[in-house]
């Protein structure tokens, strides 16, 4: 997922306003996401939802799991 610079601010200024009146923010899929099950991007600031996270980091928490910790599995 690729937002330009100007749209990654709108995003994360509406996010702010949002969880600050009520703890929710509107995921770039339109989902309305509890900010409990939300993560924040590190690097563009920006609240998604689980699946969109791992979309835009290019991994899912699955295979993260499998490239890290796969010795510790081995049990
Ligand atoms: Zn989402
Ligand atoms: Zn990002």
């Amino acid at each position: 997922m690729s937002l330009t610079r100007d749209e990654q601010s709108a995003i994360v200024i509406r996010q702010m306003n949002e969880i600050i009146s009520c703890a929710k923010f509107t995921c770039v899929c339109k989902k309305v996401v509890r900010i409990i099950l939300a993560y924040r991007c590190l690097y563009c600031g920006v609240w998604m939802c689980q699946r969109c996270m791992e979309k835009h980091l290019g991994m899912s928490r699955v295979d993260y799991n499998k490239k890290h910790y796969a010795k510790d599995m081995v049990k």
